[in-house]
Parts: C-alpha cells; structure tokens; sequence
C-alpha cells in the first residue's frame, strides 16, 4: 500500500504545481487595442469646408477672428474666409 499512497502524494503535488503555474503565467487574454492606429500624442483635426480628417501637423492653419482653423489645403482655408467675409457682410 506504499507505494499507492507515494503515487497519490505525487499526484496531488502535480495538480498543485499545475494550479499554481496557472496562478502565476500571465492572462493570455489581454487584449492590445486594435483600434489604436495612430501615435501616441498625435491630434487629429477636422476641416470644417470638406470635413476631412487629417492630423493637426499636416494641416493648413488659419486663424481667423482670434479662432485657430484647421483645413487640409489652402483651398479650403481660402472658401472658409469667402465664407466668413460673406456672412459678416450681408
Ligand atoms: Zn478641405
């Protein structure tokens, strides 16, 4: 009967060496933000004439009326200021 109870023994402390490398292995499942392409700090804009999205160091900055703008192209800064000159004139 020695030998079953050596074999038992031995049985429990595998389960509980299992038990506990379960414990400390890290959680497989943590999942890395997908949904996370850009870098870290980098802002984007919106262009308020096209609605493009574009990040805020390739955009065409213009400051009108004391407010910072944010267009993808002169183009659309120029259309902005007709626009803004429009409605203050009539
Ligand atoms: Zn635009």
């Amino acid at each position: 009967m020695g030998l079953f109870r050596l074999l038992f023994f031995g049985l429990l402390l595998y389960i509980g060496y299992r038990v506990l490398k379960a414990m400390m292995a890290p959680k497989p499942g943590t999942p890395t933000n997908p949904a996370a392409p850009r870098h870290d700090g980098e802002e984007t804009v919106q262009d308020p004439i096209c609605g493009v999205y574009l990040p805020r160091e390739d955009a065409v900055i213009g400051t009108l009326e004391g407010k910072r703008h944010y267009f993808c192209s002169m183009a659309c800064l120029e259309k902005f200021r007709e626009q803004l000159d429009h409605t203050t004139h009539s």
